[in-house]
């Protein structure tokens, strides 16, 4: 039984209504490599993955690699970057990021969770995202969408990110936490918005929101 009071046939069914709602579910922010990525889910903070990737086809026609990045006048960049916000913090976390990977990682993106957490501006949710889209390993990123969109199906009772993240992680099989988490991303952005459009969606039946509701 999980924190939310559901089973873990539950977890498996929901799953599988979000995939056939979302079909397509993925990262909708452009990028080439691991690296890229990173640079791209840093830049996404407090933005939109519209703006991002405006910004980021510029951004990456001059420093697309930690090599190039690393080298990179701060001032530039934080007028490539500026339309993203938080332009100043930003610039400055990308060349240490850049400069950490060079120097330490041998110019590679670490594959590890508490490497990826020692990059500056790194949080867990844009490890998880590197982890799982970039470098193609088990990964399950929680953010305020999933955080919403658990906690109103009754998934999850939790309000951290990190005991969603320990809590879905130890029901679902690990090929499916991507597909799981790309899900509730966009379930979150298109259809169980901050005033959740339930007409649309195909959970009804198994939503605690929705039946308290009715
Ligand atoms: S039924 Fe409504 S509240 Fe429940 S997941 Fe769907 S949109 Fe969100």
């Amino acid at each position: 039984m999980l924190n939310g009071g559901r089973k873990v046939q539950d977890v498996n069914t929901i799953f599988r209504l979000l995939s056939a709602q979302h079909p397509n579910a993925g990262s909708e922010l452009e990028f080439n490599d691991a690296f890229q990525l990173l640079v791209a889910t840093v830049l996404s903070a407090q933005s939109t993955d519209k703006r991002v990737n405006q910004v980021t086809r510029v951004l990456f026609r001059s420093f697309s690699t930690s090599a190039l990045l690393h080298t990179a006048n701060a001032r530039e960049i934080e007028k490539i970057i500026r339309p993203v916000g938080l332009h100043k913090n930003k610039a400055r976390s990308l060349t240490e990021i850049a400069r950490i990977i060079e120097d330490e990682y041998g110019g590679t993106v670490p594959s590890k969770m508490e490497d990826l957490l020692r990059l500056p501006g790194v949080g867990r949710k844009t490890a998880n995202v590197v982890l799982g889209h970039g470098l193609k390993l088990h990964a399950f990123p929680v953010d305020r969408h999933v955080l919403r969109v658990c906690n109103r199906i009754g998934l999850s009772e939790h309000t951290k990110a990190h005991s969603i993240e320990l809590e879905l992680t130890s029901v679902l099989d690990p090929n499916s936490w991507l597909q799981m988490s790309d899900s509730l991303i966009i379930h979150g952005r298109r259809i169980c918005k901050p005033r959740p459009h339930c007409g649309k969606c195909r959970l009804t039946l198994c939503c605690r929101y929705f039946d308290e509701q009715a």
